[in-house]
C-alpha cells in the first residue's frame, strides 16, 4: 500500500502563539505533528506539505489579518515539520515538471497556495495522479478550514484518506468537531499520531 502524508498549512504564523493568525493552543500539537514527520522520514515516505504564500496586499487579507507573506518569517514552516531540500511545486502553470524527479521520491514536496484550499493549486491534481496513492494520512492546522477542504479533495481521488485527530487544531472545538462527523460520513477514518508511529 502506497501511503503518503498531507501536512496541511504548519507554518509558525498559525502554528505559534506569536504567529500573526495563531489557531488556539497551535502549538500543543508540535510534538506529535515532529513525531508524524520524523516517522514518515524513517520510512522513507513522501510529505506534501501544503503552505499559505501570499503577497503584501493579497486579496485574501480582505478577509483575514495579513499572514504567511512570501519571504517573512512567518510564512516558514515548523522546525518539526520541516524536512531536508524540500522542492516546491508553485502555483504556475508548468511548475509540476520542474519537479518532476522528486515526485514519489521520498521527502518533501511544498504545496503552494495562495486560498484555503490546497486544490486552488492547479498542480495539486495532477501531482496526486502521478503519485498514485493508496492511503493519504492527513494533519494539520486548521481543522474546518484548510484541513477539511484537504481532508475531502483526497477523498474524492477514492484513495484511503486518514486524519490524524491528536495533530489536528481548530478554533474552536465545536468546529472542528463537526468537520470530524462530517469527515467520517463521507468515509474518512480516524487515527491518532501513536497509531500512526507504532504501527
Ligand atoms: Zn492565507
Amino acid at each position: 500500500m502506497k501511503t503518503v502524508f498531507i501536512d496541511v498549512d504548519t507554518q509558525i504564523d498559525f502554528l505559534y502563539p506569536a504567529g500573526a493568525l495563531a489557531v488556539p493552543g497551535g502549538d500543543a500539537i508540535v510534538e506529535n505533528l515532529g513525531a508524524l514527520t520524523r516517522f514518515a522520514a524513517s520510512k522513507r515516505l513522501q510529505v506534501l506539505s501544503t503552505a499559505d504564500a501570499h503577497v503584501e496586499d493579497d486579496p485574501e487579507f480582505r478577509t483575514w489579518k495579513p499572514h504567511c507573506i512570501f519571504g517573512t518569517a512567518g510564512q516558514l514552516k515548523a522546525a518539526a515539520t520541516s524536512l531536508a531540500k524540500p522542492v516546491t511545486l508553485t502555483t504556475a502553470e508548468g511548475a509540476l515538471d520542474w519537479i518532476a524527479d522528486d515526485v514519489g521520491a521520498p521527502g518533501q514536496i511544498i504545496i503552494e497556495k495562495q486560498q484555503l484550499d490546497c486544490f486552488t493549486n492547479p498542480n495539486l491534481r495532477f501531482l496526486l495522479d502521478l503519485l498514485q496513492a493508496d492511503r493519504y494520512v492527513v494533519y494539520g492546522v486548521v481543522s474546518e478550514l484548510c484541513v477539511q477542504f484537504a481532508a475531502f479533495g483526497l477523498l474524492q481521488t477514492g484513495a484511503r484518506v486518514e486524519l490524524v485527530t491528536d495533530a489536528i487544531r481548530g478554533l474552536s472545538d465545536r468546529a472542528e468537531d463537526e468537520m470530524v462527523e462530517k469527515f467520517i460520513a463521507h468515509g474518512g477514518v480516524l487515527t491518532t499520531t501513536a497509531q500512526i508511529v507504532g504501527g
